[in-house]
């Protein structure tokens, strides 16, 4: 399927690594050009490097902006210029107690996994609208729905993600703008493979041994029993990205190996 991706510009947040990252190659190999992003300017040029040695010919540049802080965001917005395609993926995930999650926990996954993409979004939805035309995409995660009792503010900020999904959606009516969220399920990125290994570490047992658990344990519901690779959500999430979508609109599709028990 030729995807129409050529002379198309796509921005993703947080992806100088996992998810991120391989939404950014996989764009490139459908021939758009990609802005990167990450904390630093090191890993960000780092990022570029590699994707200019996997992707031969590919356009790809990169601006640092951490989202934790405001005035790095409004720096970045004011230095982007016109996008296409917007990608939310920038995200922070990390297994604690409730009792033990205070209130700068709740602030600062709230001001990096849903401000992050509520700043970008006000940014360039109204300039999408105005071209009529544009993709707008959030990574939100399974853990909106089933919400993990390890991780409670985790959760509930990938249900936020929907909410503004589906809101910024409706603003969309009548327009070729879409807005859509992608709900991955337990996938090896680099932030979960540092996560597997040291549980493996931890209880003296291979890499392999304790994903087997993890599925067990913590997501029997998973129909495919392993972690998805990077690859295997990028390729929906650049499907959505594309023109060819354009039927697809306040939509959240599932990436997620089947965990999440819902037949709709
Ligand atoms: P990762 O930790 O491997 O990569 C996260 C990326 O976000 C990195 O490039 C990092 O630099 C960037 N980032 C983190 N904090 C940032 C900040 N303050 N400012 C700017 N960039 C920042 O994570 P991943 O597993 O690839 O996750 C990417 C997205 O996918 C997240 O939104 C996550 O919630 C979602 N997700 C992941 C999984 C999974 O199992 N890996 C499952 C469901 C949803």
């Amino acid at each position: 399927m030729d995807l129409q991706l050529t002379g198309k510009t796509a921005f993703v947040s947080g992806s100088t690594q996992g998810i991120g990252f391989a939404i950014a190659k996989k764009l490139l190999q459908e021939g758009a050009s990609v802005i990167i992003n990450g904390r630093s300017q090191e890993r960000v040029d780092n990022a570029v490097i590699r994707l200019q040695e996997e992707v031969p010919g590919a356009r790809v540049s990169g601006f640092p902006a951490d989202f934790s802080k405001a005035e790095e965001v409004k720096h970045l917005t004011e230095q982007l210029g016109e996008v296409d395609i917007l990608v939310n993926n920038a995200g922070i995930f990390e297994p604690k107690a409730f009792v033990d999650i205070t209130d700068e926990d709740w602030l600062r996954f709230y001001e990096v996994n849903v401000l992050s993409g509520i700043r970008l979004s006000r940014h360039f939805l109204p300039k999408m609208l105005a071209k009529n035309w544009g993709r707008i995409i959030f990574i939100s995660s399974e853990s909106a729905i089933n919400i993990p009792e390890e991780m409670i503010h985790y959760g509930s900020t990938k249900t936020t993600q929907l909410a503004i999904s589906r809101g910024l959606a409706e603003l969309t009516k009548g327009t070729n703008v879409t807005v859509n969220s992608v709900l991955p399920g337990p996938t090896k990125s680099e932030g979960v493979d540092e996560f597997v290994s040291q549980l493996a570490n931890d209880k003296g047992i291979t890499f392999a041994q304790a994903e087997e658990e993890f599925f067990k344990t913590m997501r029997p519901t998973s129909l495919i029993q392993r972690f998805a690779d990077v690859e295997e959500i990028a390729n929906l999430v650049v499907y959505v990205a594309s023109p060819v979508s354009a039927a697809t609109n306040g939509s959240s599709l599932r990436a997620d190996g089947g965990v999440v028990k819902l037949i709709i």
